[in-house]
């Protein structure tokens, strides 16, 4: 057997339908006594929702929390915490929410309780992002890792089936790249397959029927698997395109998970087969990046690049961006095969 070294990641995790009625149970046990609830003005109804079950142990809210989290959002909300005299942050929301209250736990070594209401997998991680200026920076700090998360399915009932879909896909993302990261171990390996077959056979049923609980359940089971396999090793290829389609060319996140996900699996299929022979008995599938190609077509995903705004004369410079700085990546990383790939992406062909 390969050998292994695993920084397992601290973190009280709570999972179940209706398992929002614990918040107070757990901030009780962290001995905090002063909570500031943090959503996005769509969330509101949300925030208030836990302000009624915490009593007068929340005593801010802020419902501001923006897409990758501007640094004004971050000052807003802060002097909010300050004024206040915070002692504990709770975040119900997807990644956005998350985001800000781990840009408040930098500045502030604030414990996070983290509630997380899509499948984009932050909750997780001690990955933070801050946009300043167009420019969105990321980094990895032990301090924004969620102290308690409490995974309610119950709460993703009204995530529209638009977003819960691409919002699954990222997480399957995450787990995909985990699999042929340098590096995997055998726990993070299992952890990822666990999570691509949670999510891969769910995502239709919930897109489908958005009322199905045990369809959110094993969806929102992934999505934790999902962000485990993030936080324990380092992306590639995929994240690193959908890092730059999203940052230079602002597109929306998880769309272009989605799109990208079955060509940069087929980019590096010759190169990881122990991957994609994990993510086909994941899936029940006999290739990896078709399998995942026609899963986004059983989820009504937007099929190309230019169904989502982007325009073919940019595939050059987003390659050229995309190959600036070396990073690992199973197969060579050239400006040719990047171009090949966003080209068959723009167009959503079968990969
Ligand atoms: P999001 O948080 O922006 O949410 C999208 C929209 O859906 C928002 O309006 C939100 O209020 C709404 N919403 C969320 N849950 C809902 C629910 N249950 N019902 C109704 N509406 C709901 O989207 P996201 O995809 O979760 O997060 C994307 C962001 O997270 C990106 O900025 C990405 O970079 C970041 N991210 C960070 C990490 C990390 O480890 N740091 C991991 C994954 C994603």
């Amino acid at each position: 057997m390969k050998e292994f070294t695993y920084r397992a990641l601290p973190g009280h995790i709570i999972f179940g339908g209706g398992k929002l009625q614990s918040l107070a149970e757990e901030i009780d046990r962290l001995g905090c006594t002063r909570v500031l609830v943090l959503t996005t003005p769509e969330q509101s109804g949300h925030g208030e929702m836990v302000k009624g079950l915490i009593g007068d142990r929340c005593v801010a809210t802020f419902n501001q929390a923006t897409m990758h989290v501007p640094t004004g959002i971050v000052d807003e909300a802060f002097s909010v915490t300050e004024a206040a005299n915070v002692d504990c942050i709770v975040c119900i929301g997807g990644g956005s929410t998350i985001g800000l209250g781990k840009a408040m736990a930098l500045r502030s070594d604030l414990p996070i309780v983290a509630i997380p209401t899509t499948y984009a997998g932050s909750e997780m991680t001690p990955i933070w992002g801050l946009t300043e200026n167009g420019i969105k920076k990321t980094g990895r700090d032990q301090r924004v890792l969620p102290t308690s998360v409490i995974y309610d399915p119950d709460l993703t009932m009204s995530l529209p089936p638009f977003i819960s879909g691409p919002s699954g896909v990222n997480a399957i993302a995450h787990c995909v790249e985990a699999l042929y990261s340098p590096d995997a171990n055998p726990i993070t390996s299992m952890v990822a397959e666990e999570g691509i077959h949670a999510l891969s056979s769910s995502l239709a049923t919930i897109v489908n029927e958005p009322d199905n609980k045990e369809g959110r359940a094993k969806a929102l089971y992934g999505a934790y698997l999902a962000g485990t396999a993030l936080a324990a090793v380092g992306m590639s290829l995929h994240h690193k395109l959908c890092h730059t389609l999203g940052g230079s060319f602002n597109l929306p996140h998880a769309d272009v998970h989605t799109i990208i996900l079955p060509y940069a699996t087929r980019y590096n299929a010759n190169a990881a087969p122990e991957a994609m022979q994990r993510i086909c008995r994941a899936m029940g599938t006999e290739n990896a990046a078709q399998g995942l190609y026609d899963l986004n077509r059983s989820i009504g995903a937007k099929s190309g690049l230019k169904d989502i705004g982007f325009a073919e004369q940019d595939i050059e410079k987003a390659a050229d961006i995309a190959t600036q700085n070396p990073y690992a990546n199973p197969e060579p990383v050239t400006k040719d095969g990047v171009i090949n790939l966003l080209t068959d992406a723009f167009h959503g062909v079968r990969p």
